[in-house]
C-alpha cells in the first residue's frame, strides 16, 4: 500500500528546473492535485495513518491548505493556516526563520489552538526543514503539541529532517 501511494507520487510530481529560480528544481504537485483517484488516495493514506492521533491539522501556505482542509476533513477535525507575515486578521503568534538568503516570518492566530490538542503539521514538500520546524514551534507557542509532521515528497539531499530532529516526520516519498 505505501509502495502504491510512493509510485503514485513519483508519477504524478512534475519536475520544473529552475523555477522560481535558476538552480532550483522545483517539485510542482499540480498535477497530482488535479487527478481525483489520486488526491483521493493521498489524502486518504494521510488520514489513515493519523486517525484517532491528531486533533487538528496545521497547513503552511499554500500548498499546505490545500491538502491540510482536505485531510482535516477526511479525520473530522479541523484546519489552521499558517501564513506569510501580515496575511492573518486576528492576532497573531509569529515565528521566524531563515531562507538560503535572509529570513522569513511565519504567523497564525493565537487562539487557533489549544493547550494539550495534538497536532498533525502537513505540507507537500519537505525542503531544507526551516518551514516546517518554524510551523513546529508555532504550535508549540501555543501549549500545543505536535504529534506529526507529514509531507508529500521529502526532497532528502536538503537535509530537513535535520531541521526536525526528535520529532515524528513522515513523507510519501523520498527523492
Ligand atoms: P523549506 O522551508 O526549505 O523546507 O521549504 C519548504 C516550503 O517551500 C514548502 O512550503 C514547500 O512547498 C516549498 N518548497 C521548497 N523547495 C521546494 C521545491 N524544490 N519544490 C517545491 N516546493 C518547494
Amino acid at each position: 500500500e505505501q509502495q502504491r501511494v510512493a509510485e503514485l507520487v513519483e508519477s504524478l510530481m512534475r519536475d520544473v528546473p529552475d523555477f522560481p529560480q535558476p538552480g532550483v528544481l522545483f517539485k510542482d504537485f499540480t498535477p497530482l492535485l488535479s487527478d481525483g483517484a489520486a488526491l483521493a488516495q493521498v489524502v486518504d493514506d494521510i488520514a489513515r495513518r493519523h486517525r484517532g492521533e491528531v486533533d487538528v491539522v496545521v497547513g503552511m501556505e499554500a500548498r499546505g491548505f490545500i491538502l491540510g482542509a482536505a485531510v482535516a476533513y477526511a479525520l473530522g477535525v479541523g484546519f489552521v493556516p499558517v501564513r506569510k507575515a501580515g496575511k492573518l486578521p486576528g492576532a497573531t503568534v509569529t515565528e521566524d526563520y531563515t531562507l538560503e538568503y535572509g529570513s522569513a516570518t511565519l504567523e497564525m492566530h493565537q487562539d487557533a489552538l489549544h493547550r494539550g490538542q495534538r497536532v498533525l503539521v502537513l505540507d507537500d514538500v519537505l525542503a531544507t526543514g526551516g518551514t516546517a520546524a518554524a510551523t513546529c514551534r508555532l504550535v508549540e507557542q501555543c501549549g500545543a503539541t505536535v504529534a506529526a509532521c507529514e509531507f508529500v515528497l521529502e526532497i532528502d539531499a536538503l537535509g530537513g529532517r535535520s531541521q526536525l530532529v526528535d520529532r515524528v516526520v513522515s513523507s510519501l516519498l523520498r527523492a
